[in-house]
């Protein structure tokens, strides 16, 4: 039965915005593969028209999504980019978004190569420092896009203090939620107008799908972003949004372990010789601990790491060697990948650039999976003794 609304995270991932079918009981929710529903005279229907518009597998989705992030309205889209491109859609020419300058690679690219030429401006600015974000902000400036942690140097930037300075100036905050996932933080309880998630990660937790949501607390913005949904017309099919539904069943189980395993990993990490740097939020050395400590429930299953011998060789032999990693792009499934930023996502960024933000030759990042953490750590030290 639907989650009631002092209902904590658990009860919201499996029961959040969800009942059992009206018409048969069916007590998951149907996969609807329609495109279209029959009406009983024109202009007489059950509230379905034509799929584009609206599907009852996925409005549970949207309420399931709405549910764990607390807020009133989730929107979903055929990737996490589709739902960055409806959200960006709420510009004009001549508007400008500040972003963080440690930005995922197809989201920079959206903002400057697609977006750009549409006179859409961005600028990329360190967002660490809230009251350096203020000096930023000019006249144009409409949206503040903010990502935490950040891929791939996992830093941190404070949630509240930036939705702070954007309401304060009237510009719209977006956080992307997806490489903390709401079982961590909350963006809308710390002030965002706006959460995007590539629902691909772990949301869907399995690697199986790509699918992306924006959540709202904010009626006005909902109603143009289903609007642009149904307009634009990138949505999900049932099917996917049936897989992402059953992914968010054990979105707790899933990232609680993966953060444990986390935890394994980076002391084991530290410990050995040949690792030069760690880079994980948990880390009491880190220089946003304590921001990660105050606005996240856990620090997280990404990790990074570079190398004493600094080279991409270095690298290799490690990414060669491991077993239960497998060297693949993307994160937030059950099973542990591993990948190498400087010649994969971030391939396309200057050297001198990528060295000036510490992201190393040798810098070599984890997506930690569910899987037991003594096989886990047993495969990391065995590939880097090779
Ligand atoms: C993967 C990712 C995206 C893009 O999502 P897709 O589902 O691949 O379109 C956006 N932001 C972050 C942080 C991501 O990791």
């Amino acid at each position: 039965m639907a989650a009631k609304k002092d209902a904590r995270f658990a009860t919201q991932c499996i029961h959040g915005g969800l009942s059992p079918d009206p018409l048969t009981g069916a007590v998951m929710t149907p996969i609807y593969q329609t495109s279209t529903y029959a009406q009983e005279e024109p202009g007489k229907n059950k509230g379905y028209e034509y799929a584009r518009t609206a599907n009852p597998t996925r409005d549970a989705l949207q309420r399931n999504l709405a549910a764990i992030e607390q807020g009133k309205h989730g929107i979903c889209f055929s990737s996490g980019l589709a739902a960055m491109d409806n959200v960006l859609r709420l510009l004009q020419p001549g508007d400008e978004v500040l972003a963080s300058d440690d930005l995922y690679g197809g989201s920079y690219r959206l903002l400057t190569a697609v977006f750009g030429p549409f006179g859409i401006k961005s600028r990329f600015i360190d967002m660490r420092d809230p009251a350096k974000v203020e000096q930023e902000i000019s006249a144009e400036t409409r949206m503040l896009w903010i990502e935490t942690p950040t891929n791939p140097m996992l830093n941190i930037v404070d949630i509240e203090a930036l939705t702070n300075i954007a309401s304060a100036h009237n510009i719209l905050s977006v956080v992307d939620n997806t490489f903390a996932s709401p079982y961590l933080q909350q963006p809308l309880t710390m002030g965002a107008d706006l959460v995007l998630h590539s629902a691909t990660k772990y949301l869907g937790g399995h690697s199986d799908i790509v699918m992306g949501a924006i959540i709202t607390s904010d009626d006005a913005l909902a109603k143009r972003l289903y609007y642009l949904q149904n307009a634009a017309g990138a949505i999900p099919g049932p099917q996917d949004c049936f897989l992402v539904l059953r992914g968010i069943k054990t979105l707790h189980l899933r990232v609680q372990r993966a953060c444990e395993n986390a935890r394994h990993i980076v002391r084991v990490l530290q410990d050995n010789d040949l690792v030069a740097n760690v880079y994980y939020p948990g880390i009491e050395s880190h220089p946003r601990h304590e921001v990660a400590k105050k606005q996240m429930k856990d620090f997280g299953a990404m990790i990074s790491f570079d190398l004493k011998e600094d080279t991409l060789e270095a690298a290799a032999r490690v990414m060669r060697n491991t077993h239960y990693f497998t060297l693949a792009e993307s994160l937030g499934g059950v099973e542990s990948l591993i990948g190498h930023p400087a010649s994969m996502t971030h391939a396309s960024v200057p050297r001198e650039q990528r060295l000036s933000v510490g992201l190393t030759d040798s810098l070599i990042r984890l997506s930690v999976g569910v899987e037991d953490a003594e096989d886990l750590v047993k495969d990391l030290e065995k590939a880097m003794s090779n």
